[in-house]
């Protein structure tokens, strides 16, 4: 399938599964707005790199998740630079894990801030030029923690539940203007976000890092192996498909067996 001459946004794309999903759209043809935190120099050899490599336009917006206007300001700036926002991957996010009665306040908010109302704030900002089009895909990253719980993870699985939530409403909101929003659900995949929790894990346990990845799949996965940023890539491709055009409002799970469980 072709994707040029679609615009994607993905937030959280210098890192991970938003880079995963960035390379796999523009592999496609799908010019790019990249988004995220990191070394300025890494960032632009990373937008460069991409826009060279798949023959795509690529711009770069630091807009910080956790705030609305940043936000709504990041989508205008694609649609005025780059054309449009046609399909828009909303992945950002943080984690932490602690007890309720030991987490952070600040902590909360900022992971409700950044993995849930983000969400929210991007789709506002996204769906009237998708709906005047008459077309739009929106793919929202939530997680395994979308569908049930772990402990510690109080706000994460907060959030990544109420992405679900509000994937459902837009879906329904848009089902007749050409658009579909679904939410993706990976079970573990190896990032930079899980792996501070498996260093954490080990040093908290005096194990090594390589014990607590068997560790964390064999509590968790029936599939003893992660999940990749190159398959959960390929999956927003499929959700940007005439293939999944009736595709909608849904969880789609990528978790070797997490929650089959
Ligand atoms: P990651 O830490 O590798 O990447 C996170 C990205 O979000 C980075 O680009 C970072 O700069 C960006 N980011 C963080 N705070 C931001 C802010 N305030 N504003 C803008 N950008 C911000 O993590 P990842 O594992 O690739 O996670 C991506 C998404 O996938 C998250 O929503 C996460 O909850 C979800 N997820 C991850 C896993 C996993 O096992 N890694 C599983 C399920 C869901």
């Amino acid at each position: 399938m072709s994707l040029k001459g679609k615009v994607a946004l993905v937030t959280g794309s210098t890192s991970g599964i938003g880079l995963g999903i960035a390379r796999a759209l523009a592999a496609q043809g799908a010019d790019l707005m990249l988004n995220g935190f990191g070394d300025a120099g890494m960032i632009e050899d990373l937008r460069a790199g991409l826009a060279k490599e798949f023959g795509v336009r690529a711009l770069y917006s630091p807009a910080d998740m956790s705030k609305p206007a940043q936000i709504a300001a990041m989508v205008a700036e694609a649609e005025a630079k780059l054309g449009a926002v046609d399909i828009q991957v909303n992945n950002a996010g943080i984690q932490f894990v602690a007890n309720i009665e030991d987490f952070p306040a600040e902590k909360w908010d900022a992971i409700i801030a950044i993995n849930l109302s983000a969400v929210f704030h991007g789709m506002k900002a996204a769906i009237p030029g998708m709906k005047k089009r008459g077309w739009g895909r929106i793919i929202n990253i939530a997680s395994a923690h979308g569908l049930v719980a772990s402990p510690q993870k109080a706000a994460y699985v907060a959030a990544k539940h109420g992405v679900l939530g509000v994937t459902k409403v837009a879906a329904v909101e848009t089902a007749n203007f050409g658009i579909t929003v679904n939410a993706i659900c990976p079970g573990w995949v190896l990032t930079p976000l899980v792996e501070k929790q498996l260093e954490d894990k080990a040093k908290q346990q005096g194990t090594s890092v390589a014990q607590e990845e068997q560790a964390f799949l064999s509590e968790k996965q029936a599939m003893m192996k992660f999940t990749t940023a190159e398959q959960i890539g390929g999956l927003a491709v499929f959700l940007c498909s005439d293939a999944a055009a009736t595709i909608t409002g849904a969880p789609v799970s990528i978790d070797g067996g997490w929650v089959a469980q």
